[in-house]
């Protein structure tokens, strides 16, 4: 062997163990799984080492897509800078948001592509089985067809376009499959460690970062909510954001879950009432009614003004980021002005102007909203009508027509 060929057979050799100790995490993931989740067959999912050259973009649209990381990080960029004209977000998002809209694949752990029944997990993670259980359960989603990305769309025939996408839809959809993960890897997990060996479970605060199992064999094994370790990495306001997805969404199904159910009963029952609203992850005890807006403007009901050329819903969970970090409201003032919120549409127009229609539980609500706003975002002109309340950026022509015009009366 030449000198020349040394390190590159020692990488081949280097990387075929680690596929080998990729493939017996997934055999020990597959058992947790089948633990956890048994009415689910997931036996022939497959794992890869996720390796530098790993084109998962490609792997991603060759399966067809669908609701992963690439996807919420376009639609984010496409409607960030019309909440960042509104004051919703703070203008330094943008950039942030094209953190995520670039995929940061530095502080990502594993990646599924649920549709080819395969996830990717990079090297330094080879041997962790809390990741690999997560995973399984993203392929386990898609092939119980568990979630309807269709209810994200604003317009008939219209499935994943960014300007016609309902970000407040895909926020909550996105939560509750990642919500759907971490109980599935925690009951796993909890399930099977009780049954194999005597662990010691001091979880510690999981929710910064991986927790450690020691076993009594001496041997430790990494259980982590697979992305939240490396939250650090992400700037605000996205952190938060990631927070909520990997941290409040567990919530939901726990509060589903009845005495006597399995996990998967109360996985179905999360999924088979959602509302694809944040207002449902925010508060999983007392659930909104869907968005009556979406749903006719979905079915081709409703009427639009003219020259729209986009639309999305902001919904509670932006509104109580807004309140709280922007209007600076303290968390439990916000998050109950927020819970008030019963149904909004963002329309946007070419030329920059934009118009948000907010309908609330109820005149004073709308009130409070009306004045936090006003003081954090001045220069921007609001409409109050009873329990509607309108604020445009940019001359809308007559913003009480136009919003009539969409509510349809
Ligand atoms: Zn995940």
């Amino acid at each position: 062997m030449t000198r020349a060929l040394v390190p590159a057979a020692l990488f081949f050799l280097l990387g075929c163990s680690l596929q080998g100790t990729v493939d017996a995490s997934l055999r020990e993931a597959k058992e947790i799984f089948a633990i956890a989740r048994p009415d689910v067959d997931i036996s022939d999912a497959r794992a890869e080492l996720w390796l530098e050259s790993t084109d998962l973009v490609k792997a991603d649209a060759e399966s067809g897509g669908g609701l992963t990381f690439f996807a919420v990080g376009t639609i984010l960029k496409e409607v960030a800078p019309t909440l960042i004209e509104l004051g919703i977000l703070e203008s330094s998002s943008l950039v942030d948001l094209d953190a995520l809209a670039g995929f940061r694949v530095d502080a990502i752990q594993a990646v599924t592509i649920p549709a080819k029944g395969v996830y990717y997990i990079k090297p330094a993670n080879a041997e962790d089985v809390g990741i690999a259980v997560h995973e399984l359960s993203h392929i386990a989603s898609r092939r119980l067809n568990y979630w309807d990305l269709r209810k994200t769309s604003l317009a008939p025939g219209k499935l994943l376009d960014p300007a016609w996408t309902d970000l407040d839809a895909v926020l909550a959809l996105w939560a509750l499959e990642e919500g759907t993960a971490e109980a599935t890897e925690w009951a796993g997990a909890a399930a099977y460690w009780k049954q194999r060996r005597p662990v010691d479970m001091s979880l510690g605060n999981y929710a910064k970062g991986p927790v450690t199992l020691r076993q009594a064999d001496g041997r430790t094994i990494s259980v982590p909510p697979g992305e939240w370790g490396l939250l650090e990495e992400y700037p605000e306001p996205l952190r938060r954001l990631l927070g909520f997805v990997y941290g409040s969404s567990q919530e939901t199904v726990k509060t589903r879950f009845e005495p006597g159910d399995s996990l998967e009963a109360a996985i179905r029952k999360s999924w088979s009432a959602f509302t694809y609203a944040t207002a449902e992850i925010l508060q999983p005890e007392a659930p909104p009614k869907p968005s009556a807006i979406a749903e006719s403007m979905r079915s081709g009901r409703a009427e639009l003004p003219v020259g729209v050329k986009g639309a999305t819903r902001v919904g509670a969970y932006l509104v109580r980021d807004f309140l709280v970090h922007r209007a600076r409201l303290d968390g439990a003032t916000g998050s109950a002005l927020a819970r008030r919120l019963q149904d909004d549409m963002l329309l946007r127009w070419d030329d920059r102007r934009a118009l948000w229609i907010l309908k609330w539980a109820d005149a004073p609500a709308s009130a409070e909203f009306s004045l936090a706003y006003s003081k954090t975002c001045p220069g921007r002109k609001v409409v109050n009508e009873g329990n509607l309340l309108l604020i445009s950026a940019g001359t809308i022509e007559d913003e009480s027509a136009a919003a009539r015009t969409l509510l349809g009366n």
